[in-house]
């Protein structure tokens, strides 16, 4: 049981909000039980106002009434429990910025019981008819209870059907059926085992069409907000009601609340903890929203104060253990490559295979990335499963704090690979990180990528740079997934240490060599030693081991799609201001850039290939 979830919520980034109505309109007696409903741009909430003021003696009950601890105190002239509810508007800060009391006098009649009015009235629009839907008991001399649909117009209501349940026609009190949002005229008329009914407000029937198996003990729970579709999910806050006698054998009641979850088919899957909102023993929930990625929640306290609780839907996720957004996990290896500098005339090394012209024509931000923000950004990547590596578009030690971010990152639990030409890497740096395992399956391990004969690449080489070189040749072994490679014969300056060396096949960077060839002279030269594919036209997606989840991170904090984006024409978000799982692409999702890589594939044939 938590005791105040809205202390808990603010704690989480949440934040409270009173819905207040001035006391012309409302005579000093209580507001209550707001519904909150995001009716397309605008944010509608209706408040109940009531014609009493509740006193509940709570906690150890030191106050009481003579005649127990709940008392309704009316005005004296007026002691039916009468309400009125009223339509609001609020600002984007919940402030209330309109309201009107709803005017239903075209279609009351003369009430035959104490209890007056549409109560607890939840807000939905279904077939772009605005509603009011609760329970109305002052029809029947006894009391009966019947949910009703009122449409409103302009503040005014124009139709009142009322609804029999499906079926029991002699049930007493049909109240709290929760209007499912996505479901014109669905409600769920009890939670578990879970009945969804449909009504036909044409002639005031109602008929089961789901009825599903209990989940759990938990079965007395009684309804409470709408019903909302959430992350292929429906979700909703059910209260639970102690009645329960004090020592002085007096009646009294304790209201509690739990988030329910269900899959798409009414399966329950989850049912949260009980809470009370803040920790008063009368609180009701009427209404639940999502809003700006936010879920908004609206409660009454004591019957006398309306509140409205923001809850970031992070939190709730947390809480409900959802995780709908992890779509790196369909690869064992998502990877997030470190462009730790872009120098303002691009990698000194400048390969004439490297699309760098590419680069600077669109790249005008940060030059060096900061040790203090990588630090950050890895201290919010959602988990350690994620590979780090240190390449991206440049020479990954042209930053003198890549050791550093290489060590932070391995001591946080990440798989750690390094792709260097060895151009700026001190033997310090090599001393630093050479005990990490380097070797985490495809695309990775520490490899060094020496000088070739023709200057393919143009490492500067420089005595302290060949003294590098042998000082890795030394020590070579002591690291895990060491390896070398050339864009062609080894350099005459480090053969003596490396006579030979792998050389790759070159490929076109996804046609963005094509494009630099143009610029680049070099490069037109020998541009018959690149491949190049084009799927014309076709729509694709990746089909790397790594998925689409092998994306690179810029000095700014941007995270390109892949190692073939030296344009950055598939930017997915920033990671210095947004979380990783909110940026990803999700599966299948096809990028231009794919349909003119080596490794694109049509969506049809990914699972088969
Ligand atoms: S291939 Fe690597 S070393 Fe060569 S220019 Fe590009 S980023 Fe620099
Ligand atoms: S361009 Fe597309 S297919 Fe090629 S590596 Fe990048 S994500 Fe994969």
């Amino acid at each position: 049981m938590i005791n105040n979830f809205v202390k808990q919520v603010i704690e989480n980034g949440g934040s409270i909000h009173p819905l207040l109505l001035p006391s012309t309109e409302t005579f000093g007696t209580g507001i209550m039980n707001p519904s909150i409903f995001i009716d397309g741009d605008k944010i509608l909430c209706n408040i109940r106002h009531v014609n009493y003021t509740l006193f509940h003696c709570e906690g150890e009950q030191l106050f009481g009434n003579r005649h127990g601890p709940l008392a309704y105190i009316n005005p004296e002239n007026d002691i039916k429990l009468r309400t009125n509810n009223f339509l609001c508007e609020l600002n984007k800060d919940f402030t209330i910025k309109t309201y009107n009391k709803i005017d239903t006098t075209k279609l009351d009649i003369q009430p035959v019981w104490e209890f007056i009015g549409l109560e607890d009235a939840r807000v939905v629009r279904w077939e772009d008819k605005l509603f009011f839907t609760g329970v109305r008991r002052d029809t029947k001399t006894n009391g009966e209870g019947r949910m009703e649909l009122s449409e409103i117009v302009d503040n005014k209501e124009i139709r009142r059907d009322r609804i029999e349940p499906p079926n029991d026609p002699n049930s007493y009190c049909e109240k709290n059926w929760m209007p499912v949002l996505d479901m014109p005229y669905h409600y769920v008329k009890w939670t578990n085992p879970t009945e969804l009914v449909k009504v036909n407000k044409d002639n005031g029937t109602s008929e089961t069409i789901h009825l599903k198996n209990a989940f759990g003990n938990l079965q007395n729970l009684r309804g409470s907000s709408h019903i909302i579709p959430y992350k292929n999910k429906r979700i909703c806050i059910i209260h639970e009601c102690d009645l329960w006698k004090n020592k002085l054998n007096q009646k009294d009641a304790k209201y509690t609340h739990r988030f329910v979850m269900w899959d798409l088919d009414w399966n329950i899957e989850w049912i949260s903890d009980s809470f009370s909102f803040m920790d008063g023993e009368i609180e009701f929930c009427c209404g639940l929203a999502e809003y700006n990625n936010e879920l908004l929640i609206s409660f009454g306290f004591q019957d006398n104060a309306a509140f409205l609780l923001r809850m970031p839907t992070k939190y709730f996720d947390t809480l409900a253990n959802i995780k709908t957004k992890d779509y790196w996990r369909v690869t064992p290896y998502p990877t997030i490559e470190i462009t730790t500098s872009i120098p303002p005339k691009g990698c000194v090394v400048d390969c004439a295979f490297c699309p760098q012209r590419t680069l600077l024509n669109v790249y005008n931000s940060e030059k060096m990335m900061e040790y203090e923000k990588f630090v950050d950004m890895i201290d919010r990547l959602p988990s350690n499963e994620i590979r780090i590596t240190f390449s991206g578009f440049t020479e990954p030690f042209l930053n003198r704090r890549t050791a550093d971010m290489i060590l932070y990152a391995h001591n946080k639990g990440h798989r750690i690979s390094v792709f260097t030409t060895g151009v700026g890497l001190r033997k310090e740096d090599i001393d630093k990180i050479k005990h990490i395992n380097f070797s985490h399956g495809p695309n990775s391990g520490f490899i060094l990528h020496l000088p070739d004969s023709e200057r393919i690449a143009k490492h500067p080489i420089t005595k302290e740079y060949i003294e590098v070189v042998e000082y890795i040749k030394t020590i070579e072994n002591e690291i895990n997934g060491f390896g070398i490679m050339s864009m062609g014969e080894v350099h005459e300056s480090v053969k003596h240490i490396y006579p030979t060396a792998h050389i790759p096949t070159f490929w076109s960077r996804a046609g963005n060599l094509l494009g630099e060839a143009m610029i680049k002279p070099e490069l037109e030269k020998i541009k018959d030693r690149f491949q190049h594919i084009d799927h014309g036209g076709k729509e694709m997606t990746c089909n790397c081991l790594e998925d689409l989840y092998h994306n690179v991170l810029l000095p700014d904090g941007r995270l390109s799609l892949c190692c073939m984006d030296y344009g950055l024409k598939h930017i997915l978000g920033n990671l210095w201001d947004q979380e990783y799982e909110d940026i990803i692409p999700k599966p299948f999702t096809c990028f231009t850039l794919c349909s003119s890589c080596e490794n694109g594939i049509e969506p049809k044939n990914k699972n088969n290939a």
